[in-house]
């Protein structure tokens, strides 16, 4: 029986959204310290789906003794300010050397945060708990969206990346990783680690591994994880991350290092002679309107809009979709999640089916106008949503005071914490049937895919304005290194610089 410390600090940054990610962003809406959430977590172990939960089911399971320390996560906005980090990683840290003696530690990362003084903070997480524990294993999950590091492999014993976009494999990976810790323990021995970049930045979008490439290629990643190989990871990155080491990577460990070696290499060539894929159809909020119309079968046709996704930045307030909306005067269409807190508090300061005149989103600094206009409240609700789908089941989601709204043919779930609609229950809650709709519009990349794309007649990707943009040759990389291209295809950031002169 072995004596493992467990904790967890994640954030996903993106570099151009406006605000910075500030300490209360790892608070809950109810403004629980995140200190707390450890413990819940474990107690809800076997059911929900966190690679912390996933390892401690596992590692129980297996006779050995967790001890929680602290697990924090904020919705991605930009850099993590330095007074957060030192406070968050700070408690982490002094909750494992507490902890202490230990034979373990598992942490719980996301693998594309940034903080104001470090570029790759994961590895500085990585770097501080190394300093406190010694020599060790480190073990951790990471996120598919991670833009690993050579520092971060180097610093943990072994990490183990998610398989799948939507994230329903979260929880596996946790037992994974300690599937590997267990036999690590074991034998005394560590795997060997062989590492390397790809040579261009894959857009979230067309990430999504219930699509082509990324599906042929886990499957491959999954069925070449066989004899001397231990653990094959491919971490697809972030783009929205301006760090130097930004975008996608292959990690192999294996029994020895010319066999990781080996692994890696081949794994790189499986993605390389895909690039040309990893490219699809983007549709202007009209031209989206015109070919839903073609496409519907009965089942709602989603508009995906994609760029005001909050899990990649998103303010989750603009407006582009809900005008065009409203333009043709479609009926029988949905939206969530919108985020508009007094939106939502001067809903619940009335009554249900009374008349609001409001301003909609497109909070300063939008470059859009809000919607204006007079909606009727048809449901209000505190916003606490408990989850049915794949991705999330069993875990509650908190919206704070939220409110269904209807102009036109359109009803808005307007809720007052940035949450993207991973579930059909976020509908529900408010009496709305998701697969009733005629159009559902989800302010989701893909994780929406989850729970929704079962009861949909196509999924349309829509260009509409937000910060979480589809093509990063549209962002000012300030830090990206300057050789790597920024499409699968693209021009190198070198190429796109002096294109622009
Ligand atoms: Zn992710």
């Amino acid at each position: 029986m072995a004596r493992i410390a467990v904790g967890g600090f994640q954030a996903e940054i993106n570099s151009f959204a406006a605000k910075k990610t500030q300490y209360e962003d790892f608070l809950d809406i109810a403004l629980r310290p995140y200190a707390q959430r450890a413990t819940p977590l474990l107690e809800g172990a076997r059911q929900t789906n966190w690679g912390i939960s996933g390892f401690c089911a596992e590692a129980l399971q297996r006779g050995h003794e967790i001890v929680p320390t602290t697990w924090a996560f904020a919705q991605p906005a930009a850099e993590v300010t330095d007074g957060a980090f030192e406070s968050i990683c700070g408690d982490l840290v002094a909750g494992i050397v507490a902890a202490g003696p230990l034979d373990a530690v598992f942490l719980c990362l996301h693998g594309a945060m940034v903080a104001e003084s470090y570029e790759d903070a994961d590895g500085e997480i990585l770097r501080r708990v190394r300093a406190a524990v010694g020599n060790i294993p480190i073990v951790a999950t990471l996120d598919l969206h991670a833009n690993v590091t050579r520092e971060m492999v180097a610093l943990a014993t072994v990490l183990v990346v998610y398989r799948t976009y939507p994230h329903l494999d979260m929880a596996d990976s946790g037992r994974r990783a300690a599937q590997l810790l267990d036999s690590i323990l074991m034998t005394g021995r560590a795997p060997a680690k062989a590492f390397r970049k790809l040579p261009f930045l894959i857009p979230p979008v067309w990430q999504c591994t219930t699509i082509e490439p990324a599906k042929t290629l886990y499957a491959k990643l999954a069925a070449s994880e066989t004899g001397p190989v231990v653990s094959l990871s491919f971490a697809e990155g972030f783009p929205g991350s301006d760090i130097r080491d930004c975008g996608p990577a292959v990690l192999a460990y294996a029994e020895h290092q010319d066999d990781a070696e080996r692994a890696a290499a081949a794994l790189c060539g499986l993605v390389e002679e895909r690039e040309v894929d990893f490219a699809g159809h983007t549709f202007t909020p009209e031209a989206a309107l015109a070919e839903s119309q073609r496409r519907y079968d009965g089942r709602p046709v989603v508009l995906a809009d994609t760029q005001d996704n909050p899990g990649g930045g998103g303010t989750s307030d603009t407006v582009g979709v809900l005008r065009a909306l409203l333009d043709s005067q479609v009926t029988g269409a949905a939206l969530a999640v919108f985020y508009d807190p007094a939106a939502a508090a001067a809903a619940h300061a009335g009554a249900i089916g009374s008349e609001l005149e409001l301003s909609l989103g497109a909070r300063p600094p939008s470059a859009e106008t809000p919607v204006r206009g007079r909606f009727v409240v048809e449901a209000l609700s505190d916003g606490t949503v408990s989850c049915k789908g794949p991705m999330l089941r069993g875990q509650t989601l908190r919206l704070g005071p939220t409110a269904l709204l209807r102009l036109g043919g359109v009803r808005i779930v307007v809720a007052s914490a940035r949450i993207q609609p991973y579930d059909q229950e976020i509908f529900r809650h408010l009496g709305v049937e998701p697969a009733s709709q005629r159009l559902l519009v989800l302010k989701s990349t893909v994780h929406f895919r989850n729970d929704f794309e079962a009861i949909a007649s196509a999924v349309l990707i829509v260009d509409s304005p937000g910060i979480n943009v589809t093509d990063p040759r549209r962002l000012e990389y300030r830090k990206l290194r300057a050789d790597v291209r920024v499409s699968p295809l693209g021009p190198t950031l070198n190429e796109l610089r002096s294109h622009r002169g």
